[in-house]
């Protein structure tokens, strides 16, 4: 049985984790404050992330969607701590079993669950330094926490390049010799040098083709299978996530709207938004259902700086009562899913499902 341990290794209180949960976030904030002047007066603050809970079940793909804007790549960075945390926990199992709130270590404390805990980015040609070999970028992570000898190091890069379908003896050649879906590989091999339990992609296919996109994700998912990964799969292509998760996350202005199965989201929204970004979808297969009429989103998304009264989504909702501009929404539990919107139960709102 696991414990749940804090930043000095005793046990906390609580369950805070689900059995089949690695990882649990829950009121996660994070606030960047706007300063004036020379005396960097603070006069604001940017929500990029506020209040913002789920959890990601052990070996599945949780997939949070949403503009450009949203707060989705700044969720991943604090599950990652590459960010402080304004407010909430992250509680992750570690491969021993015990559970650890992220949101109270130290970078000391950290160092060693980083190994645990890897990132795919989103461009493969700036993501790789251009100096570097392909034994160099991807044998860095374990020159980094001290794992092998250069023989050993020099054999697993070898391995990771064929397991993401790259030939072995590209070891010593730069990624400027690859392209772009074969940089992304190499990202992926990278991620992989230290068997990570939990991999976040942030928008990892967005800037493939589609076709090399598609071979890319069949990759990642193939890898999954194999070493039960657990991915947080960051994107604004509902198409793509469409594809890959199990459960996604709709997020709106820092804010999640709508948390569920895949499938059922797709088939049945319960959020505006959820329908109006379902709408966009290109829908090549005819005997799909769908409204016929694309939901067209007037203005921007809002401004995280000064968003706006009641429900954030009210000014670009075509449901909004006078209730919207003045009462905040809470995300709560309908027919299975979270929602945070007055009108859940009552809206009939059209999904693309079969
Ligand atoms: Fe639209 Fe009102 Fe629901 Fe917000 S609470 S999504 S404005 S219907």
């Amino acid at each position: 049985m696991s414990q749940i341990m804090n930043s000095s290794e005793q046990p906390l209180a609580g369950n805070v984790l689900a059995d089949d949960a690695l990882i649990s976030v829950s009121g996660l904030r994070k606030y960047f404050p706007v300063t004036r002047g020379w005396m960097q007066r603070k006069v604001g603050e940017v929500r990029a992330v506020d209040d913002i809970t789920f959890d990601i079940k052990r070996g599945e793909t949780f997939g949070l969607v949403g503009e450009s804007g949203s707060g989705k790549s700044t969720v991943a960075r604090l599950i990652l701590r590459a960010y402080s945390l304004t407010g909430g926990s992250v509680h992750f199992r570690k491969a021993d079993g015990n559970v650890v709130d992220l949101s109270r270590l130290g970078d000391r404390e950290m160092r060693p669950i980083r190994r645990e805990m890897q990132m795919i980015f989103q461009d493969p040609y700036s993501s790789l330094n251009p100096r570097m070999t392909l034994l160099e970028l991807v044998g860095e992570p374990m020159v980094i926490h001290g794992v092998g000898s250069q023989g050993e190091i020099r054999d697993r890069v070898a391995e990771l390049l064929s397991l993401v379908g790259l030939r072995p003896e590209y070891v010593l050649r730069y990624p400027h010799a690859f392209s772009g879906g074969q940089r992304q590989r190499i990202g992926i091999a990278r991620a992989l040098a230290l068997n990570p339990s939990f991999i976040a992609a942030d928008e990892a296919v967005s800037a493939l083709d589609v076709s090399v996109a598609a071979q890319n994700i069949n990759l990642m998912q193939d890898l999954q299978e194999k070493f039960g990964l657990t991915y947080l799969f960051i994107t604004h292509d509902l198409g793509m996530v469409e594809h890959i998760s199990d459960r996604i996350g709709v997020m709106y202005v820092g804010r999640l709207v709508e948390v569920g199965d895949t499938a059922e989201i797709f088939n049945k929204p319960l959020h505006p938004y959820t329908e109006a970004l379902l709408s966009a979808v290109p829908q090549p297969d005819p005997r799909r259902r769908s409204s016929g009429k694309r939901v067209v989103l007037k203005g921007e998304i809002a401004d995280p700086a000064n968003p706006p009264s009641g429900c954030y989504f009210h000014p670009r909702c075509r449901y909004a009562t006078d209730l919207c501009r003045t009462d905040t929404p809470q995300l709560r539990p309908v027919a299975g899913r979270s929602v945070r919107c007055h009108y859940a139960e009552e809206l009939d709102l059209t999904g693309v499902g079969a």
